[in-house]
């Protein structure tokens, strides 16, 4: 019986790694809520909406009807990508600079209203196996599996280091271990869904488990 999988957590936690994992073993849908956020906080930049010292919140609440988001499966990478306005913006979205402006877009109750609204659509059907930071307490709170992933902060920097390094970006680890600490104290404190834990969701604490030793836990409680 198929069922709906909300994984929740910090940021570069491993949540998506996980999540394309259970999907692709499952055969299940994975939806990524964070590429969504991101791809919004793109066309608020490509807009001129924010930057580093200008954000002009009420002219993105009034254009989010300009806003069409999808994901394309794309068989050759194993997972979907991100489309704004019918542009595959997988790559963009994913620099620091986006990284730098998300969480204040993340805050924006219209942004979010928009965001969970289609996320509800797309896992009408179970069988899907969606991450970000509000899928266990706002999008499906009834899903059948919530997890809630933990990390130090140094790790998930050292991780989220390694991958735009890898992505050859210019980034220093103090940069990356500064974003990550100042978003997961936007994330935790805005007024609007902010990132907790759902009483019911079981919670890893993945600094010290390898992404195999991760999987098999997460695959026995799927079983159960
Ligand atoms: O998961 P990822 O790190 O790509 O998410 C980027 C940002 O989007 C998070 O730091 C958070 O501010 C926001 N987000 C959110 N709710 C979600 C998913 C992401 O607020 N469901």
């Amino acid at each position: 019986k198929k069922i709906t999988i909300a994984i929740d957590g910090f940021s570069s936690t491993g949540k998506s790694t996980l999540a394309k994992q259970l999907a692709k073993e499952l055969e299940y849908v994975y939806v990524d809520t964070g590429a969504m956020y991101r791809a919004v906080t793109y066309f608020a930049m490509q807009n001129g909406y924010v930057s580093n010292d200008f954000f002009d919140k009420e002219t993105l609440v009034n254009s989010l009807s300009a806003i069409k988001l999808h994901f394309e499966f794309n068989a050759e990478l194993g997972f979907a990508e991100m489309f704004l306005n019918d542009e595959n913006v997988e790559l963009p979205i994913r620099t620091l600079e986006v990284s730098n402006f998300v969480s204040k877009i993340a805050e924006i109750s219209e942004v979010r209203a928009k965001l969970v609204e289609q996320q509800q659509s797309m896992g009408k059907n179970k069988g899907i196996v969606m991450d970000g930071r509000d899928i266990g307490t706002v999008v499906f709170p009834d899903a059948e599996l919530k997890i809630f992933m933990t990390a130090s902060p140094e790790t998930r920097a050292q991780r989220r280091f390694d991958e735009l390094v890898s992505k050859g970006q210019a980034v220093t680890f103090e940069q990356v271990l500064h974003n990550v600490q100042e978003r997961d104290y936007i994330d935790t404190h805005r007024a609007d869904s902010p990132l907790v834990k759902a009483e019911d969701a079981i919670e890893i604490d993945n600094s010290y488990l390898t992404k195999e030793e991760q999987f098999s836990l997460v695959l026995e409680l799927v079983e159960e």
